[in-house]
């Protein structure tokens, strides 16, 4: 089947520097890949970061995934967390459209997808726990286009991040195991958190 399309559907009203992060990293991933990766439903008044609009492997769409294939429904699998069946690598032979919701994770899961579920598409799950878009993105490769099955890959769930000697914070989402046995997170993932959490620190005293 011909090359794949990592489709992540905007659906939060902002694009903050967790998404972008977020964001540069799929697109990277993408194009080292050979995949090519479209954020859609971008609001004309959303003013896209600079460093997004440049990455290479990165496009955008003002229109929703359902106007761009309306025609080619068949050929979009959503990653959906409550899907009754797993992603496997032969779903890889029988699309080519993976669609994903841009939410930023949430602890409990508020089950945003739904906004994309009640369009009708094919899902499929990646296993019971919520991740991060850019680990879901990651996770979806793997197996479509690595042909790895979900079960292979090693994961990290809810890993601990100390923020200085005194405080950590858990990340409650799992994560794909890298070569250097940490959880894969976009390049200057940590210190954001870092910084956002020492900000929520702060604001207790
Ligand atoms: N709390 C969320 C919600 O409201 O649905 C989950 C959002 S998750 C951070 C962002 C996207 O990654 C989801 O919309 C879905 O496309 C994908 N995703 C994350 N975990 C997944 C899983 N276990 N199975 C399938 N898709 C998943």
């Amino acid at each position: 089947m011909a090359g794949k399309t990592y489709i992540v559907e905007h659906l939060d009203d902002e694009l903050g520097p967790w998404s972008e992060l977020e964001y540069l990293t799929i697109a990277k991933e993408s194009h080292e890949a050979g995949a090519n990766f479209c954020l859609t439903s971008i609001p004309s008044a959303l003013a896209l970061p600079e460093a997004l609009k440049a990455a290479p492997g990165f496009t955008a769409d003002g229109k929703s995934v359902e106007e761009i294939y309306a025609e080619q429904k068949a050929r979009v699998c959503l990653l959906d967390p409550a899907a009754s069946k797993g992603l496997s690598p032969e779903d890889g032979d029988n699309f080519d459209i993976f669609l994903f919701g841009g939410i930023l994770g949430d602890d409990p899961p508020r089950d945003r997808t739904s906004e994309l579920r009640k369009k009708g598409y094919e899902n499929r799950r990646l296993g019971p726990k919520q991740m991060t878009t850019d680990t879901a993105v990651r996770v979806t490769r793997l197996i479509v286009q690595g042909k790895t099955p979900l079960e292979k890959i090693d994961y990290i769930d809810d890993p601990e991040l100390r923020v200085n000697k005194n405080e950590s914070t858990e990340m409650p989402f799992r994560y794909v195991k890298g070569e250097d046995g940490k959880p894969i997170m976009p390049e200057g993932m940590v210190e954001l958190i870092k910084k956002d959490t020492e900000k929520g620190f702060g604001d207790l005293f």
